[in-house]
């Protein structure tokens, strides 16, 4: 199980996934719904739109 390198978190699949996919898919940052908003300065529900449009888009990253 993955964690928020920020607050220490535990990551779900989907935060992972988003993680990867806006902050690298090398994972060097790994940051979880609401760190990784905080740090785009986007409020979490931006983050719930992307990882919903990369569900959509069928991307293996998201479940
Ligand atoms: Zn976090």
């Amino acid at each position: 199980m993955s964690r928020c390198q920020q607050c220490e978190r535990e990551m779900t699949t989907n935060e992972l996934g988003i993680s990867l996919r806006l902050m690298g898919r090398d994972g060097k940052i790994l940051l979880c719904r609401e760190c990784l908003a905080a740090r785009l300065q986007v409020p979490p529900e931006t983050i719930d739109k992307k990882i919903e449009q990369f569900k959509n888009q069928g991307c293996p990253l998201f479940v």
